[in-house]
């Protein structure tokens, strides 16, 4: 398959992209990914989002996914609901880039990297995939916080920010009681945020402290904290990490692409430009500062806005469609 722009992503950067090139007729590819139940990225994990402006009371962040994803097709946006496995630049040929796939590849005259971030996980003793992980420890409160196994039972959150308050308070509707474990003693969130967990009765927030081990036999039965320079034991049956992201640049770290001492995708100032020409990085894999649905769907128009004028430009008389 060619095209002239390859989107790798599916979240609000992705989609806003694509609305952008294929109203522009540019033959374009989203590349959304495998798992169905990720198609939207972190929106897919979240529950209402109050901040997108256009809807007044709201709306739930797989809706609004859902939604970008209808928008783009109207125009002619190609969805490939596969993974991309293997991204590499193609000097011999006008086409510039060659993406590899389980079932095949795209040849692309540019590229937008839209493939977000992925939750971090705090490596403390007992959480390993062969010991808690899963097994009452998680790092999606809203994929997971409604199972039964979390019930009317004591759970835990780790973090400070908006997805620790927004984890917390999304707990409340399941659990017994949520403690929120903050490192600091103020919390990073939102006033808003920071205000509905702090006012939240079903919430107990217990700030300079660290989970230094999760403890329990065949599912998590208690945490392990340092507060303060004492170490405690707090029974909880649910232990939610909520302590940032890690940019998911995999697909570009063989092409030497230039990036921020934190890992994030450096662009040029006021732009989505890398120092891979033709390739464009957009939302929550070069944005270490907002990271806003909105903020997100503004750099994927730009992206889109650069990517267009790079295309006539570099491949004038060359594009498809
Ligand atoms: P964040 O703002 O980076 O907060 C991460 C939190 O985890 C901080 O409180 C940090 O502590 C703590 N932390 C980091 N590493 C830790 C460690 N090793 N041990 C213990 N604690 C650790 O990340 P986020 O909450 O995921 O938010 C990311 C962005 O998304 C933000 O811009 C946020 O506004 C946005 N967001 C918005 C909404 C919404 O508006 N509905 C919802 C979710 C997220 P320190 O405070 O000490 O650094």
């Amino acid at each position: 398959m060619e095209c002239d722009v390859l989107i790798i992503g599916s979240g609000p950067a992705a989609w806003t992209a694509a609305i952008y090139t294929s109203r522009a007729r540019l033959s374009t590819v989203v590349a959304a990914g495998s798992i169905q139940f990720m198609k939207g990225g972190q929106l897919m994990t979240t529950t209402d989002v109050e901040n997108f402006p256009g809807f007044e009371n709201g709306i739930l962040g797989h809706e609004l996914m859902q939604k970008m994803e209808q928008q783009s097709t109207r125009f002619g946006t190609i969805v490939l609901n596969e993974d991309i496995d293997k991204l590499e630049l193609d000097h011999h040929c006008k086409v510039q880039f060659k993406a590899t796939y389980e079932g095949g590849v795209v040849q692309a005259r540019s590229v937008i990297l839209a493939t977000g971030a992925k939750v971090k996980r705090l490596p403390i003793p007992g959480s390993g995939d062969h010991e808690l992980w899963n097994k009452g420890i998680s790092a999606c409160a809203v994929c997971d916080g409604p199972l039964p196994f979390f019930r009317n039972q004591e759970l835990a959150v780790i973090g400070g920010g908006d997805s620790a308050c927004e984890e917390a308070h999304f707990l409340t509707h399941y659990a017994k009681k949520v403690y929120l474990i903050h490192r600091r003693d103020t919390l990073r969130a939102s006033k808003i945020m920071a205000e509905r967990v702090k006012k939240d009765p079903k919430i107990e927030i217990i700030y300079n402290a660290e989970v230094v081990e999760a403890l329990g036999k065949d599912s998590l039965e208690a945490v392990k904290i340092k507060q303060n320079g004492d170490v405690f034991t707090k029974e909880v049956r649910g232990l939610f990490f909520a302590i940032g992201h890690t940019p998911s640049t995999e697909l570009v770290d063989a092409m030497g692409i230039e990036k921020h001492p934190n890992g994030y995708i450096k662009t040029h100032s006021d732009s989505t430009k890398t120092s891979v020409e033709g390739l464009f990085a957009a939302g929550d894999v070069q944005d270490f500062r907002y990271r806003q649905a909105v903020t997100a769907a503004g750099s994927g128009c730009m992206a889109a806005l650069e990517a267009e004028k790079f295309l006539s430009e570099v491949h004038a008389g060359g594009i498809a469609g």
